[in-house]
């Protein structure tokens, strides 16, 4: 196993410094291991404190794990004052190992994570051990005096940063323009790792992506696979961001590996259900159109039919028995997949469905034990019929609002060349199975 050190702060609030450090060696397999530069008392809207660990016990920390357990990359991120950044450096020197320096200066809210009068020191210090060192615009101003307002100044400051002794240059893109275009320079040559801007959360940031590079180098990858597959991961951490707090809320580096376990887990459970509603007769309750059984991951990713998973083709009528006409797979379902989604805006822990005949003595047994809403076909409005996907999005949405209760079960009357449904709603699989076994359909 590779093991990799984070040089930075605490960050209370869990989103940035060695929190968000940790969870990203996590997420690439890698063991992480900490020397901690400041303790800060923080959250996603402000600084409160910052108290300064003594340069010795950070010292100490990179020593006791260099000397037992090995160093395969560090990075550094919050260096606050003179005498961390000189026990850094002998540290780096004495042990020889790959360092990611993420220049950290002022946090996302506005506090100074580098004292003014170090920014010299750090520059003589750092910058020269630095294997990779990751900028960003503001930090790439301060460090080369520039102003960087494109990525041809942003070169101009790679090719100065590199002359201070960083042997590669990331200028992060994440502030400059309209796209979040990150800029290599290394051995003389300019790479562009492309990305665009996404409306998400980025508290951490900067963190996340430079303990990415660093988990990728501990690894053994070359620099600029670290990068392409950084940017990659930090592009998903943003964009599944959990929204906490009150302020700039953080990356999610877990959803690199959530978002794969998750969907492994979304196909078993799904795959149970339907072998089991296979293994019993369930030919009679199987509409013309055919009955698909969907399950979304859960709702922080969740975005679109793409995140849901069913049965492509769905399930039919074959003689006397049901089978299934493709494979389960994620993004097959469209009518259901986006009945789920819409369901789960009112209530995010219902993530399955599976849709059914209607049947009207069916509806009558099932007022008795369940919550069930309805729409009407006929009252779709024009400008919803135009619109491609639409319908049932607004019968669902139509059926939750008529609802004092959230409904386990909604269905429609159908309208002309529109055959009638039954929709039966669960938090997994096996809960919608459940309620379709307490129907007694036989
Ligand atoms: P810092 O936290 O040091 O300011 P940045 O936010 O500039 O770091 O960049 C960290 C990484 O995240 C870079 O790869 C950058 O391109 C990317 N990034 C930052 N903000 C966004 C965003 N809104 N959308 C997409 N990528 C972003």
């Amino acid at each position: 196993m590779a093991n990799a050190l984070t040089i930075a702060g605490s960050d209370s609030g869990g989103g940035a410094g060695i929190q968000a450090d940790l969870k990203t060696f996590s997420a690439f397999g890698v063991h992480g291991m900490v020397a901690i530069t400041s303790v800060t008392a923080q959250n996603t809207r402000e600084v409160k404190a910052i108290n300064d660990i003594p340069s010795s016990i950070v010292k100490k920390q990179i020593e006791a794990v260099a000397e037992d357990i090995g160093i395969d990359a560090a990075k550094t991120g919050m260096l606050s004052n003179k005498k961390i950044i000189e026990a850094v450096s002998k540290a780096v020197k004495k042990y020889d190992f790959p360092l990611i320096v993420d220049p950290v200066m002022v946090s996302k809210s506005g506090a100074y994570l580098l004292r003014e009068d170090a920014i010299d020191y750090f520059i003589k210090h750092i910058i020269p051990i630095a294997y990779v060192i990751t900028p960003n615009r503001y930090e790439a101003e301060r460090l080369t005096n520039l102003k960087i307002n494109n990525m041809k100044d942003a070169r101009k400051a790679a090719k100065i940063i590199n002359g201070m002794g960083a042997k590669a240059v990331v200028i992060k893109g994440g502030h400059i323009g309209k796209k979040a275009n990150d800029l290599l320079y290394y051995m003389g040559k300019f790479k562009e790792y492309k990305g665009e801007l996404i409306n998400g959360c980025t508290h951490g940031t900067g963190c996340s992506f430079s303990a990415a590079i660093a988990a990728n180098i501990a690894k053994g990858k070359s620099i600029e696979e670290s990068i392409e597959i950084a940017k990659k991961f930090i592009n998903i951490a943003i964009k599944y961001g959990r929204k906490i707090g009150h302020g700039n809320c953080p990356v999610n580096p877990d959803a690199w590996i959530h978002i794969p376990a998750e969907k492994w887990n979304v196909y078993e459970e799904l795959k149970d259900a339907i072998d089991k509603i296979l293994s019993i007769d369930i030919v009679d309750i199987i509409p013309e159109v055919g009955t698909n059984f969907v399950y979304a991951l859960p709702s922080l990713y969740a975005r679109d039919i793409n995140d849901v998973a069913g049965v492509e083709g769905r399930i039919v009528r074959a003689g006397k028995k049901a089978k299934m006409v493709g494979e389960i797979k994620f993004g097959v379902s469209r009518h259901l997949a986006k009945a789920v989604l819409k369901a789960m805006e009112y209530n995010k822990n219902v993530r399955a469905a599976i849709n059914i005949k209607y049947d009207e003595s069916l509806i009558k047994n099932a007022k008795k034990k369940f919550s069930i809403s309805y729409y009407d076909r006929r009252k779709e409005p024009e400008e919803i019929k135009r619109k491609e996907g639409a319908t049932i999005p607004w019968g669902i949405e139509e059926a939750i609002k008529r609802a004092k209760k959230f409904p386990d079960i909604i269905y429609h009357k159908g309208d002309v060349g529109k055959e009638p449904m039954i929709l039966i709603f669960g938090r997994n699989p096996r809960d919608v199975i459940k309620k379709m076994e307490n129907l007694q359909w036989k």
